[in-house]
């Protein structure tokens, strides 16, 4: 029996490195190999990390079909990959495309699975998992006792830690068969990607209905740009059509890691904290002195975003 933490993708995403730390403790208290599986993850860079991170085998899962794979193909590599090794604990980095093949995948092998998980511990026997669960209000602990269990890993609450000592990594390439699979899902549209990405942003100024308008959610822009970050803003102004869904915060939306939030005009809501409490330092500016944001805030204003963002404004740009 082993951990296996599986990552596709053409890169490798944020997130990674978090949850490499928290399979490596997972495998290490129960005194199990951690092995990591890729698909289409640039091999020579997952193999430093790999190093840095104490895996004890870095599977490549070696197949021309899923270099730019869909939800089909990649189940399919991933339940034979599972078929093969017969790992005890699979665990993903939660991501949209690991949300859509995880489910899917222990489907096929006839294991329980657990989304929106932050915290994992064996006890008796079980695998338990602890994750967020109606919109992120409640937290719910599941007891997992298949022989197979899949976990999706929230890694924004979670830290990277290199091990203290790591092995040599043993790489291999192992084969699947794809043989018949007929990838089902065609993107026909997708979300405007050009330019820096919020997931990666290091200062981010973010906007909620506080604003009263999107006229006045131009403030958040200005100070966005005089502070060299990017904006962003709550579901309740995408759903308004003040910004596009790209530029959401939150469990449905972007899950961010700055060094600097500004959250100016919004509420505070769990769904929305989701996406930002990675974040270093959290500013907050409301009129409600109890607006559930300042929970989070390190500083915290309270006023009216209309008065103090031109002065923020102001004093950035000077
Ligand atoms: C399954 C699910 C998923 C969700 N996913 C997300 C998500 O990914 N991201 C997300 O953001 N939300 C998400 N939501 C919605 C979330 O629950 C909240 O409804 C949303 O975050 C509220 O947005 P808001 O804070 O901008 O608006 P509001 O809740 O309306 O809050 C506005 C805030 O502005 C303050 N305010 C008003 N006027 C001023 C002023 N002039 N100056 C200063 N402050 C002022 C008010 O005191 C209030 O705190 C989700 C909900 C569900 C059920």
């Amino acid at each position: 029996m082993s951990v296996v933490l599986v990552s596709c993708g053409a890169g490798i995403d944020s997130g990674t490195e978090e949850a490499l730390t928290a399979a490596r403790a997972l495998a290490a208290a129960a005194g199990l190999p951690l092995a990591w599986a890729i698909v289409g993850v640039p091999e020579d860079a997952a193999a430093a990390l790999a190093a840095c991170h104490g895996v004890a085998r870095l599977d490549v899962l070696a197949d021309t079909r899923l270099a730019d794979a869909g939800p089909d193909l990649l189940v399919a590599a991933l339940a034979g990959y599972c078929r093969q090794r017969q790992p005890g604990v699979v665990l993903f980095n939660q991501t949209a495309v690991t949300r859509l093949v995880a489910p899917r995948l222990a489907g096929r092998l006839g294991a329980a699975v657990v989304t929106n998980a932050f915290a994992l511990r064996f006890a008796d026997g079980a695998l338990e998992v602890t994750a967020t669960a109606f919109g992120g209000d409640t937290h719910v602990i599941y007891r997992l006792t298949t022989a197979t269990r899949v976990v999706c890993l929230t890694t924004t609450t979670l830290t990277a830690e290199p091990a203290a000592s790591a092995g040599p990594v043993v790489r291999e390439t192992v084969a699947v068969d794809l043989d018949g699979v007929v990838e089902r899902f065609r993107v026909t549209s997708a979300p405007r990607t050009e330019g820096p990405r919020l997931e990666d942003a290091e200062i981010i100024v973010s906007g909620g209905r506080g604003f009263g308008s999107a006229a006045n959610y131009e403030l958040v822009r200005q100070l966005a740009g005089a502070l060299g970050g990017l904006w962003g803003g709550s579901r309740a102004i995408v759903d308004d059509g003040w910004i596009d869904s790209s530029r959401q915060v939150g469990l449905t939306g972007k899950i961010t890691r700055p060094r600097l939030y500004i959250a100016a005009g919004i509420s505070g809501a769990s769904q929305h904290m989701a996406g930002c409490a990675a974040a270093r330092t959290i500013v907050a500016i409301n009129k409600d002195q109890d607006a559930a944001i300042f929970r989070y805030a390190r500083y915290g204003i309270v006023g009216d975003c209309l008065e103090v963002m031109p002065e923020l404004i102001k004093a950035a740009r000077s």
